[in-house]
């Protein structure tokens, strides 16, 4: 296990918080309160790291951001790289 999710705030909530099923409002604001936690975690920088670092993009809410937010975080890291080059 790597040594910063000892310190992750979701350990003490129901781990299904983080992967709502669907688009609906009970799935939005079941993603509000997953991102509430991430929000008050103190590891959510190598959290999202570790999200972003995977070859697959991992479901859920991890480091505080939606799998479609942290698509549009690569995205937009990948046109900033691209037009410094
Ligand atoms: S940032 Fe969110 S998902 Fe990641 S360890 Fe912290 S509480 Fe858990």
């Amino acid at each position: 296990m790597d040594g910063w999710r000892t310190a992750a705030a979701c350990q003490e909530v129901d781990p299904d918080l983080f992967f709502p099923v669907g688009t609906g409002a009970p799935a939005l604001a079941q993603e509000e309160k997953a991102k509430k936690v991430c929000r008050a975690c103190p590891v959510r920088e190598p959290c999202l790291r570790e999200a972003l670092d995977q070859p697959r993009p991992p479901s859920g809410v991890w480091g505080g951001l939606t799998e479609d937010e942290r698509r549009s975080l690569v995205r937009r890291r990948r046109r900033r790289a691209d037009h410094r080059s």
